[in-house]
């Protein structure tokens, strides 16, 4: 099976689970990326302090209709969770059509989806459905029940760690609080579970954070406040499986090594793509880059937050997201991954005129490649821009040569002493 094909399994698979910012959709998820990944469950309790926040009650649901008087479901939960508004507080009873119509969302300019509707912090309650089903309901009364709860329980989130050489650390996240929605965020998720199947032994440390939007990365931050040094840079990833081209959107710091790095992956790649400034707004770049902690962290998708029509409604159903798209995305990610790893800075320990590379038999060891000319002039490169200053990312950028190819004349040239880290 091709990687795109198992992405695409994952995201039908987890399609259907009610995921929510807490409860047990949020388990079931980890429980099948468990199969996949070793992960670390973190149970946190109702009315845990976290920052500016608290931890909210936990949510769950067992069904959810309205129906006619013979019984018969009009709007039902079992059929698309997205027909319940998240965190909806249980309801019971019978309801003429003006009592209900004031809980029912819509879209009337897209008659044919249902919104994705939640009201986390407000008790209140609802369904959604499409214009044209409201259009079609027959006349009350209707049955309307909600078997949900709202108790003191726990917000669950896990992590993924793979051990890197050094203990400094790469954060990818995802936010998996959204009930079935495919390209925010499951395809983002199954792009995580493949990038991290395939490191072995990086550079980094590379952490995965599996958490509900917001509340569940500022809870992952509160809890991680004394050691936050350690994070050096990170990705949050989402909607990485439409057919638009990628998006990266940079760190507050703008200018953070993770952008520079995205930014020649996908600048040399020579496809279609868009850099975009930091704002406060989109995914949990919102936390990771508030001020206090201001993380070079950079959120990658494809088309961004909010920015195509099925965004947030039922249209945002596993065929929205495409083998091939995710494939793209992890391969990119791949290739980030390839340059933040490699890119040091070094300095040239002989900087009086060039070495003789020959004596050293820095010319032979070339001999074998197909890019010889090239890897002779990757070296001349590394030794002129090795004062300390420009990074081998920097070298790659100001000689036009691929990134790979000056990774590899560096450790040529650090092999044979010439250039120190
Ligand atoms: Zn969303």
């Amino acid at each position: 099976m091709t990687v795109g094909r198992r992405m695409h399994e994952l995201v039908e698979r987890l399609y259907p689970l009610c995921r929510s910012i807490t409860g047990d959709g949020v388990r079931e998820t980890l429980a099948v990326l468990g199969e996949a990944l070793d992960l670390d469950v973190h149970e946190v309790p109702t009315g845990t302090q976290v920052l500016d926040w608290t931890v909210p009650q936990e949510w769950n649901v067992r069904d959810a209709y309205v129906a006619d008087a013979t019984g018969n479901r009009l709007i039902d939960f079992q059929a698309l969770n997205l027909h319940l508004v998240g965190y909806s507080v249980p309801v019971r009873g019978w309801m003429s059509f003006e009592e209900l119509r004031p809980h029912l969302h819509t879209l009337p300019e897209q008659p044919d989806l249902v919104p994705y509707r939640t009201s986390y912090y407000s008790p209140t309650w609802g369904f959604c459905l499409s214009e044209n089903a409201l259009q079609a309901l027959p006349a009350g009364p209707y049955e309307v029940v909600i078997d949900s709860s709202l108790t003191d329980g726990h917000l669950t989130y896990a992590e993924h760690v793979v051990r890197g050489q050094v203990s400094d650390e790469v954060i990818i996240t995802c936010h998996v609080c959204h009930p079935s929605l495919a390209n925010d965020n499951l395809a983002g998720i199954a792009v995580a579970v493949e990038l991290a199947a395939r490191l072995n032994n990086p550079w980094y440390t590379y952490r995965f954070i599996f958490a509900p939007g917001t509340i569940g990365a500022i809870t992952w931050l509160a809890r991680n406040f004394a050691s936050i040094e350690r994070v050096k840079h990170g990705v949050v990833l989402a909607c990485a499986g439409d057919q638009g081209p990628l998006t990266y959107k940079k760190s507050r710091r703008g200018d953070a090594e993770i952008d520079q790095v995205v930014q020649h992956v996908l600048e040399t790649s020579g496809r279609p793509h868009s850099i975009v400034g930091f704002s406060p707004y989109g995914y949990d770049e919102r936390q990771y880059c508030s001020p206090g902690f201001n993380l070079g962290v950079g959120s990658l998708t494809r088309t961004p937050y909010a920015g195509y029509p099925e965004y947030h409604t039922s249209g945002d159903n596993p065929d929205f997201v495409s083998p091939d798209a995710m494939t793209d995305t992890l391969e990119t990610l791949w290739e980030v991954v390839g340059v933040l790893d490699r890119n040091r800075t070094y300095v040239n320990q002989s900087p009086y005129g060039e070495p003789q590379l020959g004596r050293r038999g820095l010319y032979e060891s070339l001999g074998g490649r197909s890019d010889t000319k090239q890897a002779q002039l990757a070296m001349l490169w590394v030794l002129n821009l090795s004062d300390g200053e420009h990074s081998l990312l920097d070298v790659a950028r100001k000689s036009g040569l691929p990134f790979p190819t000056i990774a590899d004349a560096a450790r040529a040239l650090h092999d044979a002493g010439l250039v120190k880290e």
